[in-house]
């Protein structure tokens, strides 16, 4: 039976500022749904508040999964529920081997980790992502590159085989192989018990794992949802459409920011 995860009017905000201004959005296992949208707009921080990151606040709004409000649950609940996550930018942990930080994971997640399923599991997932062999020894992230630190994350999600799966910017840093590596390994989990929230900026990634939904966000709200034909248009002409067939106008600070520093730039130049 297909699960789903439902993201009602949700309003989030770090102390400085509101980020997510009513954010609504279902998921279903057995789709594919993706989030595009200019930098700064909240992509992650949605990822992060539905994962149950405790640096933003849930001001109002719901996140219900399979019928149950999670609002108040820990990232270690969520993720015993099914929940994952790969994040934009895979922390670095000297001292913690990859292979003990997965197997703890799933052990926590309770899964059948007896030693010799999980080595055979592994190596598996190994070869299948092109990693290599002594990954399992190697620290976590430790020393990776871009690129590897985002098959990892994917190394992760095939052994923990969560029900809904968010992969933020997973194609940041790729080359083509590897793009095309993660792509597949992502797409053939997708099924009746997997679903997936993929944010990206880039068509190429879409190649491969072929959404069934897209979102369009902007300052905080998903503006516009459609199918596939959107990833061509904002791939050949960007957002500003967007902003001008719905009359927004982008509140991004970041945006703001680098108009500024340039300005001030230019003027020094003058
Ligand atoms: P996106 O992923 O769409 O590029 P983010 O969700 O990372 O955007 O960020 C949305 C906005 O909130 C940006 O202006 C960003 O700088 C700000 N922001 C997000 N998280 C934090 C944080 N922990 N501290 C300060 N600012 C933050
Ligand atoms: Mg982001």
């Amino acid at each position: 039976m297909s699960q789903t995860i439902e993201i009602k009017d949700l309003h989030a905000r770090i102390p400085e500022k509101e980020i997510l201004k009513g954010v609504n959005l279902t998921i279903k296992t057995g789709e594919i749904h993706a989030i595009m949208g200019p930098n700064g707009t909240g992509k992650s921080t949605l990822s992060s508040v539905i994962m149950g990151n405790p640096k933003y606040e849930v001001t109002s709004g719901e996140i219900i999964l399979n019928g149950e409000n999670i609002n108040d649950l820990a990232v270690d609940e969520r993720a015993r529920k099914g929940l994952f996550i790969a994040y934009q930018y895979p922390m670095e942990v000297p001292g913690v081997t990859n292979s003990d930080f997965v197997r703890t994971a799933m052990k926590s997640c309770g899964q059948d980790t007896s030693l010799f399923k999980f080595i055979k599991g592994y190596e598996k997932a190994c070869k299948e992502l092109e990693m290599p062999e002594d990954l399992a020894h190697r620290y976590l992230n430790a020393g990776f590159s871009g690129g590897e630190k985002k098959r990892n994350e994917i190394l992760q999600m095939k052994m923990l085989k969560p029900k809904f799966a968010i992969l933020d910017e997973i194609d940041s840093g790729l080359d083509v192989d590897a793009l095309r590596i993660v792509g597949e390994n992502v797409s053939n989990m997708v099924s009746d018990d997997f679903g997936c929230l993929l944010i990206t900026h880039y068509e190429r990634l879409l190649d491969y794992i072929k959404p069934d939904y897209v979102h369009i966000m902007i300052n905080g709200r998903i503006v516009m949802t459609g199918g596939r034909e959107l990833i061509k248009k904002i791939d050949q002409e960007g957002y500003s459409w967007v902003k001008k067939e719905l009359g927004i106008t982008i509140e991004n600070d970041d945006e703001k920011e680098t108009h500024v520093v340039l300005g001030a730039c230019a003027n020094n130049l003058k």
